[in-house]
């Protein structure tokens, strides 16, 4: 006989009483089964519990024989009980005895029924237990059934989770409680111990049941118009409204979210008697059970289910805003599944150790910021929300691109050992600070500090490079709430030009758009925002905003010499307005009598491969070239830096970049204009060697490479290496980055390792507590 609607509501109500009786645990539970198998009309309801080591107990019966209570154990996955606890899933039977997985257990003296109908009860994606109820007759559960079981099992779940009454039976989630090591991708360099705090906080749920649907349902309908609203800001013009990955997210969270078939689900369980944030968990359960274990793209769902249902719990408790907003420990590992540069840089400095973005490449913005922070960060760690928890102990070791959960003494002593060979290798560099960049074979190679932010500067002071790069001015404008005035402007310009005293700074252009989005900026949708409104071609569509900036500019290097590059230059011409409006300033201040730098140097960073056929027409407009190599090669090989499913896929050290980067440097040189590399790859050792060895002269990075790489050509004889290096490039070398690291062995030349001084973490072992960190 199928439920009503109204039924489970009944039964939660019962449910409810119940727990509100002062019964002793087994009183409790032997209630329990007793009302289940009474409203689901079943001659035996049962609840069965999973110990720490996968096996599950029978804990109270109805219907079967009470001496098999505390008695009948299930192996891990044994029978049908063990692999609805395994699967998560429910499983439902006309004739159980002739299932496979069927295993019997005369104690029960189950042989008697024969339908069968079971449900896990789950709790944070984690079975607890198993809930069965259980028929003589042949019958088939309907769908409804299976639901009202499944809702009485969140119910349930609470009530085992509580622990009150299990006597300690329920051990710790194995995956959840032991030490654990995820790898991923470097993004930002270093080492950090701490605490894991989530970049969107999970919200536990405390109210699971109620007594006004009507309530309830006005609350999700409210609760889900906000989430539809948020969700249109995001995508129309708030700051992540990015590119790429964070927009397909973006999309896929706005088609669940105007699903109607969920909507439907969530008030159905409303109407069963839950409350609504209980409904999202409970329909989220399902649906999650459903996807999983379809692979990759099934996992990439996931995510998004996770994140949607966290999202309206947020709105459902009232609660918006990262963790960044909250109360930080002080030793804050920040967990996120993406997050963009903004994002970062609102968290409290002090208090961020590290982060870990799941979803991030290595050029993508957020992660040039971590490194232009020191933080330490690393990405593309899957699975990592399923083994990690809010508070837990970690050491991330982004040098090593790993995060060791829970880590053991083992884990940390050798963590000990890696600091401490890290200082030495520090202090190495630290020595090399004032030593000039110069080959084995007396190359002179200019080392120049990539920043963005004020808080560079002081790093810019003690790092030994020649000046500054790439000076990305649209940070600054990045975390202000409104466009900073020309005053501002030139106060923050001025001060680092100041910090730089005499060595040279290259000012970039304002670079917004595509994934660099000002929210205090009309921006409007677009579907490639890489390939769309950006940089230089926001500038020349409003000089205002253009000619805003260089006034700043020319006002605060008054005396002094300015340069200053512009962005994403595709065509030559664009190059020949931007500097057009760059000598209409300066005629402007001539004209009002006011001083003026004492020289001004224009150049075009060169991040479209279109702009390389245009060198002979190009170089000649401007003083120097920059390459921007993480667009340059993004746009090269079609795919997208922001994405690390495709970012990964191709190499910059492959003959076809070579040729490329050789090209620009070949025709830069016979103009006599200088080139930089400013992009990422100039930052890596191996990668930088490749340059010089391309016949590249100047290289600016994150100051934190700015050791690395000088210890490289300290040992490097650049001439010895170019010939080298022709030879693997014209011979087409499909293994250049091996042949360059042979190389580099073979001649000593001194590239970092990514050495694994820290060992693994042992072989997790049931029940080992885990260990803090402190
Ligand atoms: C580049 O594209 O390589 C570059 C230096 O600019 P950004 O990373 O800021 O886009
Ligand atoms: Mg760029």
């Amino acid at each position: 006989m199928p439920w009503r609607t109204s039924a489970p509501r009944v039964l939660i109500r019962q449910l409810r009483e119940v727990m509100a009786r002062p019964d002793d645990s087994q009183a409790r539970l032997n209630r329990i089964v007793k009302l289940i198998a009474a409203n689901m009309v079943a001659e035996v309801s049962s609840i069965y519990v999973c110990h720490g080591d996968g096996s599950l107990e029978l804990f109270a019966t109805e219907g079967l024989r009470q001496e098999a209570v505390h008695k009948t154990r299930l192996a891990r996955s044994e029978g049908l009980v063990g692999l609805i606890a395994e699967r998560g899933q429910p499983i439902s039977l006309r004739h159980a005895q002739s299932h496979p997985a069927f295993s019997y257990k005369p104690e029960t003296g189950e042989e008697s029924y024969r339908s069968f109908l079971g449900v896990p009860i789950l709790r944070g994606g984690r079975a607890l237990g198993v809930l069965t109820v259980q028929n003589a007759i042949e019958r088939e559960y309907e769908q409804d059934e299976v639901e009202a079981l499944q809702t009485t099992a969140m119910v349930l779940a609470e009530v085992l989770a509580s622990g009150a009454m299990l006597n300690g039976a329920l051990g710790p989630d194995p995956k959840r409680a032991l030490s654990q090591t995820v790898e991923g991708a470097t993004l930002s360099d270093g080492i950090a111990l701490g605490h894991v705090v989530f970049h969107e906080p999970r919200i536990a749920i405390t109210r699971l049941v109620s007594d006004d649907p009507a309530r309830e349902t006005a609350r999700l309908e409210e609760a889900l118009g906000e989430l539809k609203q948020s969700l249109d800001g995001l995508l129309t013009h708030a700051e992540l409204s990015r590119a790429g990955a964070h927009r397909d997210i973006l999309e896929a969270y706005r088609m669940f979210a105007n699903d109607q078939g969920w909507a439907k689900r969530l008030k159905e369980s409303i109407a069963a008697g839950l409350t609504a944030e209980a409904a999202v968990e409970r329909v989220h359960v399902d649906m999650r059970v459903k996807i999983a274990g379809g692979g990759p793209s099934s996992d990439r769902f996931l995510h998004d289910l996770d994140d949607l249902a966290n999202r309206m719990q947020r709105i459902l408790a009232g609660r918006s805003g990262t963790a960044a907003s909250g109360e930080l420990p002080k030793d804050a590992i920040v967990v996120a599944r993406h997050m963009g540069a903004a994002e970062l840089l609102d968290y409290d400095r002090e208090r961020l150790r590290g982060v870990i973005i799941e979803d991030c490449g290595h050029s993508s913005h957020v992660a040039i910021v971590a490194r232009a922070l020191g933080v330490a960060a690393i990405g593309q760690t899957h699975g990592l929300f399923d083994m990690v928890e809010p508070n837990n102990p970690v050491v991330l070791d982004a040098e090593a691109g790993k995060l060791h959960i829970r880590p053991s003494l083992e884990v940390i002593k050798a963590f000990a050992d890696k600091v401490r060979a890290r200082s030495k290798r520090q202090a190495q560099y630290e020595r090399l600070r004032d030593v000039p960049a110069v080959t084995q074979d007396k190359v002179r190679v200019s080392l120049l500090m990539n920043a963005g932010l004020t808080m560079d500067l002081q790093q810019f002071r003690d790092s030994g490079a020649d000046g500054i790069g790439l000076y990305r001015t649209e940070l600054q404008f990045m975390i202000a709430s409104t466009y900073p005035t020309i005053a501002q402007q030139a106060q923050a310009y001025g001060a680092v030009l100041d910090a730089a005293e005499d060595r040279p700074v290259t000012f970039r252009a304002l670079d917004v758009g595509g994934d660099k989005i000002l929210p205090y900026l009309n921006h409007q949708h677009e579907e490639n925002p890489a390939l769309g409104w950006r940089a230089i071609r926001m500038s020349l569509d409003r000089p205002g905003l253009f000619r805003t900036q260089i006034r700043a500019m020319l006002k605060a290097a008054r005396g002094r010499t300015l340069r200053v590059m512009a962005p994403f230059i595709t065509d030559v011409a664009e190059c020949r307005q931007a500097k057009a409006l760059i000598e209409r300033e300066m005629e402007r201040l001539s004209k009002i009598g006011e001083p003026a730098p004492e020289r001004v140097q224009f150049g075009a960073m060169i991040e479209v491969p279109s702009v390389v056929w245009q060198l002979p027409e190009l170089l000649p407009l401007v003083d120097f070239i920059s390459i921007g190599s993480n667009d340059l090669l993004q746009f090269f090989y079609a795919a997208d830096r922001e994405n690390p499913r495709v970012s990964a896929r191709f190499d910059a050290l492959s003959p076809a970049s070579m040729r490329m980067l050789k090209t620009i440097v070949d025709q830069a040189d016979a103009h006599g204009k200088p080139a930089t590399v400013c992009g990422e790859m100039a930052g890596k050792p191996l990668e930088a060697m490749a340059l010089v060895g391309l016949g590249f002269r100047s290289l600016s990075m994150a100051p934190a490479s700015l050791g690395p790489v000088k210890a490289m050509l300290l040992s490097l004889n650049a001439r010895h290496l170019a010939a080298a290096l022709k030879t693997m490039v014209d011979a087409g070398e499909p293994e250049l980055r091996r042949k360059l690291n042979e190389y580099c062995a073979a001649n000593d030349v001194n590239i970092p390792r990514k050495d694994a001084v820290i060992a693994e973490a042992p072989a997790p072992r049931e029940g080992e507590p885990s260990v803090s960190v402190h």
